[in-house]
């Protein structure tokens, strides 16, 4: 039997909620991002704002809030993890977090695309041992055992095709309108 092709909106919904069932506290995602870019992208206009407003975020924050590590003032990191309303073919930001830098580097997953790529174009005597520690912490994190990589595999060639799916959508933030003050406190909160 031939099934009917899948929209994109379709196959990002699908390869979201494979992601998700995947990992249970760090997420490789396109669906994270660096928090003050995002607050960047809704807000170009009131770029001090968005500054103030994430090292305000942070100050109050000496545990990472994802592997619960302990944080000094210059290894705080924070991203904004999103959902995709992938019917209207939206962003919805749904929560801003504080993080140390591993999780940092994992989560968003462009840094851990150039890591990956760095080291694989690097000699190959040099031990690839950033990209070690980092999917060892992945693994660790979100409680599985270290040998089993094929996890993280999973989930990184999951996230690089989400992404190439989102470009063609070309998805959209719809809280635009809304003043950063609410936005922010409404992240912060939930
Ligand atoms: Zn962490």
């Amino acid at each position: 039997m031939v099934q009917a092709p899948i929209s994109q909106s379709e196959a990002c919904e699908q390869m979201s909620t494979t992601l998700d069932k995947l990992q249970s506290k760090l997420f490789i995602s396109p669906l994270t991002i660096p928090a003050d870019q995002f607050l960047n992208t809704i807000y170009p206009s009131i770029p001090k704002k968005v500054k103030s407003t994430v090292t305000e975020i942070s100050t109050a924050k000496n545990v990472c809030e994802i592997c619960e590590a302990k944080l000094s003032k210059g290894s705080k990191r924070a991203i904004c993890k999103q959902s995709g309303d992938w019917e209207e073919e939206t962003l919805v930001p749904s929560s801003i977090l504080i993080c140390c830098e591993k999780c940092y580097k994992v989560s968003i997953w462009s840094e851990l695309f150039g890591i990956f790529m760095r080291e694989s174009l690097a000699s190959s005597s040099c031990d690839s041992l950033e990209l070690t520690e980092l999917v060892e912490h992945y693994l660790t994190v979100n409680g599985h055992k270290l040998a089993d990589i094929t996890k993280f595999n999973s989930a990184i060639s999951l996230a690089v095709s989400l992404n190439t799916t989102m470009k063609k959508l070309n998805m959209t933030f719809p809280s635009k309108s809304k003043p950063i003050d609410k936005l922010i406190s409404e992240l912060v909160v939930s």
